[in-house]
């Protein structure tokens, strides 16, 4: 069996608290938990939860752009956990990111060829003209004509510019892409066209996506396997039929609940959850959810419920879910 594009294994970040003159740590931010997951070749994982629920800690860490506190992370199956950079580089072309907000993340200063080719002028030893062919072949890749290479990146719409981003990412035909709210700065008629393009990059060549995203409708969409979080740990796992179809935990229940169904007229029960996330400085004990969750009992105030497999394959972490 092919190894796993990228694996998490019970990989956590947990932030020091400081306090006085000395900076003395006084506490830890638990911002993730114990996070394990793998994402096969060609296959989208989704992490997804309310904003501070940890999901873009996970995704900087696959990322090796902040370090965990423990933890191993690997890529086709070799463990890149705490590499340095040089043995790290030829592991850092292998995993590339496009990122939420495409006004931002763009140089104004280069042209939108050069952003592109920029990858290749750091990795590769390509001559100009080789760079430059290379870099047309990726802007038609992603749907823009190579024409556009001499144009800057305030030139573009915003669906545009993330193509520019996707393009940049493909430039060193990476196995695995890190998408952080990729869509979530775009318009909604936008939104489907570049949610559409990821799959078909993803249908051509093989790529496994880890998408982070607060959007149900878009991992709906462009989902295999759907990781929701709270408060720094993974609460339920499982193929994206059975979680839209059968949500287990209350928590995702309550999620896709709040999710609008494509067709306005259908209805389905809402499931409200009352109140903001905690604190993860001082989250509740027990199951972290039990102070926002309907179905509570005594024992979730006390006992943190593990992350245990269903008959039906799926992870869930609730003393309710048998
Ligand atoms: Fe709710 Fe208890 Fe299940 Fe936590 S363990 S999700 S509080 S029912």
């Amino acid at each position: 069996m092919t190894a796993p594009a990228l694996e998490v294994r019970e990989l956590k970040k947990h932030f020091p608290v400081q306090k006085g003159l000395l900076k003395r740590t006084v506490a830890h931010v638990k911002a993730v938990d114990g996070v394990s997951f793998a994402i096969r070749p060609g296959e989208t994982l989704c992490l997804v939860g309310e904003s501070g629920c940890g999901k873009s800690t996970v995704a900087k860490m696959a990322l090796r752009l902040i370090e965990p506190s423990g933890g191993a992370i690997l890529l086709d199956g070799k463990d890149v956990t705490g590499l340095e950079a040089k043995a790290m580089r030829p592991y850092r072309r292998r995993i590339q990111m496009v990122f939420q907000d495409p006004y931002a993340s763009l140089n104004p200063r280069m042209t939108a060829g050069r952003i592109v080719g920029e990858p290749l002028e750091n990795f590769e030893d390509y001559s100009t003209k080789v760079r430059e062919e290379r870099v047309a072949r990726l802007f038609e890749k992603v749907g823009l004509r190579p024409d556009a290479m001499r144009r800057y990146a305030f030139e573009f719409s915003g669906g545009q510019r993330q193509r520019l981003g996707i393009a940049r990412a493909l430039a060193l035909e990476p196995a695995v892409i890190v998408a952080d709210e990729p869509v979530s700065a775009l318009d909604v008629s936008v939104q489907a066209q570049v949610l559409n393009l990821l799959m078909d990059l993803q249908e051509e060549f093989g790529l496994s996506y880890l998408f982070v995203s607060h959007d149900l409708g878009v991992v709906e969409h462009i989902g295999h396997t759907i990781a929701v979080m709270y408060l720094g740990k993974i609460v339920e796992i499982a193929p994206k039929e059975t979680i839209f179809a059968d949500p287990q935990h209350p928590y995702t229940k309550a999620l896709i609940s709040a999710a609008p169904l494509p067709d306005p007229r259908a209805k389905r029960e809402r499931i409200v959850i009352q109140g903001d996330v905690p604190s993860p400085m001082n989250p509740p004990p027990g199951c972290a959810f039990h102070t926002r969750c309907p179905f509570a009992v005594d024992r979730c105030k006390v006992e943190t419920p593990a992350l245990l497999t269903k008959p039906d394959g799926r992870q869930v972490a609730c003393h309710l879910v048998a």
